[in-house]
C-alpha cells in the first residue's frame, strides 16, 4: 500500500470528478478485427482493451489434445504505447499472471466439452491503460468469444471496486489503483449469480468486502446489459446486410 501524494477524494468527488459509485463512460463494439473468428473492443474511460478470438481450430502438437474437452489459451498483453513511458512488450510476471487469472474467469463460462481436441485462442490487448485493465480485458474477451460463436453458459461481466481515502469506490482509474488502500477485481456470470473470479489487494473489514461485492454485482449487471445490447445490435446489423 503506497501513500498517495495527493488526496484521492476531495469534497466527496474523485480526482477525475466522479462520485464514489460512478463508472467511467463505457464503450463496446464487436467485429473490428476481420481476420479473427470473433473480436471486441471495450473501454472504460481511458482504459481500452481489444480482444481477438481464433477457433475452435485443430490443436497441434497432437499430444496436447484431450479426447473429451477442448483447450482455451489466453494471452494478455499491454501495448508499449498503452502507458506514458514505453512498456517493454516482452511478457512479464504481471502479464503472465493476468493471462492465467483472466483465463480462469472466462473458462468457467465456456462449454469446453463442445470442442474436443481443438483449441480456442484468446488474445487480450490493452491499447490504453488507466487502471482496471484486467477487467476490461475480461469484458471484451467474453464478447469476442460470444461473437465467435463459442458455446457459453453465460457472458462474463467484470469490474473493479476498492477503497481510497476511507471511501468505497467502483471502477478504479490508474492513480486510484496505484494508491488505493484496497482494490478488488471481480468477474461474474450475472444471470447465474456466480462469481468466476475475485482478486483482492490490501486490507478490508468483512463488512467492507460484503459492501464492495454488492457494488461489484450492481456494476457487473450494468455491464452485462451493455454486452447483450452490443451483441444484439451486431446480430441485427448482420441480418440486415444479408
Ligand atoms: P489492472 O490494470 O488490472 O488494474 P494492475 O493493478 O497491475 O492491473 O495495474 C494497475 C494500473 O497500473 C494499470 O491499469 C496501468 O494503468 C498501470 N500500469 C500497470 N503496469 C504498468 C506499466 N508497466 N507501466 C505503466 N503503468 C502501468
Amino acid at each position: 500500500m503506497k501513500k498517495p501524494e495527493i488526496p484521492l477524494i476531495i469534497n466527496g468527488r474523485r480526482i477525475d470528478g466522479r462520485l464514489p459509485d460512478e463508472v467511467r463512460e463505457i464503450k463496446m463494439s464487436i467485429g473490428e478485427i476481420l481476420n479473427a473468428d470473433g473480436s471486441a473492443r471495450v473501454s472504460f474511460g481511458n482504459t481500452e482493451a481489444i480482444v481477438a478470438v481464433y477457433g475452435p481450430r485443430a490443436l497441434f502438437p497432437k499430444f496436447l489434445q484431450e479426447t473429451d474437452v477442448g483447450l482455451v489459451r489466453v494471452i494478455y498483453s499491454m501495448s508499449p504505447f498503452s502507458v506514458d513511458e514505453r512498456k517493454n512488450p516482452a511478457p512479464d510476471r504481471r502479464s503472465i499472471e493476468i493471462s492465467k487469472v483472466t483465463k480462469e474467469a472466462l473458462s468457467a463460462a465456456i462449454f469446453i466439452e463442445d470442442f474436443p481436441k481443438a483449441v480456442v485462442d484468446v488474445y487480450e490487448n490493452i491499447i490504453q491503460a488507466d487502471g482496471s485493465t484486467r477487467v476490461a480485458a475480461i469484458n471484451a474477451a467474453s464478447l469476442a468469444l460470444a461473437s465467435a460463436g463459442i458455446p457459453m453458459k453465460d457472458l462474463v461481466a467484470a469490474c473493479s471496486v476498492g477503497k481510497v481515502d476511507d471511501t468505497l469506490i467502483v471502477d478504479l482509474n490508474g492513480k486510484e489503483d496505484n494508491y488505493s488502500e484496497s482494490d478488488m477485481a471481480v468477474a461474474m456470470m450475472p444471470s447465474k449469480g456466480l462469481i468466476t473470479f475475485l482478486q483482492m489487494d490490501g486490507r478490508l473489514t468483512k463488512e467492507e468486502v460484503l459492501e464492495l461485492l454488492k457494488k461489484a454485482e450492481e456494476v457487473c449487471k450494468r455491464i452485462y446489459e451493455l454486452q447483450k445490447k452490443t451483441l444484439l445490435e451486431r446480430y441485427k446489423m448482420e441480418k440486415e446486410e444479408e
